[in-house]
């Protein structure tokens, strides 16, 4: 069942992710009017399992999203709408007065549908991001082919089916040295690719070395491999080194243009800024999931964060109605 389009809401999400599922699910069942827009693009589509989530270790992502969204739309003030949100503008306090938001806060989401949906137009107290990241996988031919089955990208996700393999780090942050240290659990034999890129320290790489970690600073060609999957890293200078799966680092980006003109706070990754109560810099505006620092983790803490901002956003709402002001640090 889905609310009535047309009434005032108390919470635009944006996003039907682990993050903004399970923030709409603890939502409705505070009895508020909830809408989640969502363009079902999440960055996890190219895997066939996904690991971790207790009691559905091993679930396809797509139906772990897809019993998420049936729980939250068995509840009669929620609407989960196929739509990529476009704009997101504030009201001017009169208009939020106007349209019976207590505190004076409030927004117009619009959002254009997609595979054939109509597009939607909400007007709401508070807004949630929930849109999760894009990635840019490093700029070699194939590799995309192998993401998600040889490589990927979450270590604690996948690291476990990759225990004792020959494996690759590949990446050009840095932050590469760390990600090492945290696969070298699950095989020693592994050689880290910085693609050219100077973002191993050298006193990094000897630690590195002590555990049997070797660093390879050439530029790669392309990961090659045949019909039963990668079989290696191609250098530029023409060297094949075997290997049969492991890491990627990608960089990975906050797709928040639609928030336009009121810019959020990010860090030095470019992730959104929150307050311990989940709020961006922007009153009104929350975030949650991996588009908020640390970044990208698991769909378990996705999920998590998402329960405990959607208890925050509810708190700030009935306090907001009170003219009491925000939650107390
Ligand atoms: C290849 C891969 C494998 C993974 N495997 C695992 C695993 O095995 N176990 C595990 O725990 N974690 C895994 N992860 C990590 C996990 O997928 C993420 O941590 C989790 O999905 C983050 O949840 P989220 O809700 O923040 O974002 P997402 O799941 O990315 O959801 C964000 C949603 O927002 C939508 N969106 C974006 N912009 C807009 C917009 N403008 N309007 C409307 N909607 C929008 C997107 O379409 C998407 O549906 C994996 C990740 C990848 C990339």
């Amino acid at each position: 069942m889905t609310a009535d389009a047309q009434l005032p809401i108390g919470v635009a999400i944006i996003g039907g992710g682990p993050a903004g599922l399970s923030a709409g699910l603890q939502l409705v069942r505070a009895n508020r009017r909830i809408a989640i827009l969502d363009s079902n693009r999440p960055r996890h589509s190219a895997t066939l399992q996904s690991h971790g989530f207790l009691t559905r270790d091993g679930t396809p992502p797509l139906e772990l999203r897809k019993i998420g969204r049936e729980e939250f739309e068995a509840y009669p003030t929620a609407t989960f709408a196929q739509a990529m949100t476009r704009e997101i503008t504030p009201l001017s306090e009169a208009e939020a007065l106007a349209v019976g938001f207590p505190d004076g806060i409030g927004f117009r989401v619009r959002g254009t549908g997609i595979r054939g949906a109509a597009d939607v137009e909400f007007i709401s107290r508070r807004v949630l991001v929930a849109a999760g990241l894009t990635e840019e996988l490093p700029a070699l031919p194939t590799i995309r082919a192998y993401y998600g089955t040889a490589l990927h990208s979450c270590v604690e996700c996948d690291g476990f089916e990759k225990t004792d393999k020959p494996l690759v780090l590949i990446g050009e942050t840095s932050d590469l040295f760390a990600r090492a240290l945290l696969i070298s659990r699950f095989s020693s034999d592994l050689i880290v690719f910085t693609n050219g890129a100077d973002t191993v320290r050298p006193e990094q790489e000897e630690q590195l070395a002590r555990i049997g970690v070797h660093v390879e600073r050439r530029a790669i060609d392309d990961v090659v491999g045949e019909r039963a999957g990668m079989t290696g890293v191609r250098l530029v200078d023409g060297t094949v080194i075997p290997r049969v799966g492991g890491f990627i680092r990608p960089r990975w980006h906050a797709p928040v243009e639609f928030l336009g003109a009121q810019s959020v706070e990010r860090d030095d990754w470019g992730l959104i800024r929150v307050s311990d109560q989940g709020e961006t810099s922007t009153r009104g505006v929350y975030a949650v999931g991996d588009i908020v620092p640390p970044g990208p983790q698991q769909l378990i803490i996705a999920a998590g964060n998402g329960a405990r901002v959607a208890a925050r956003l509810n708190m700030d709402m009935i306090r907001g109605a009170l003219g009491v002001g925000q939650i107390d640090a």
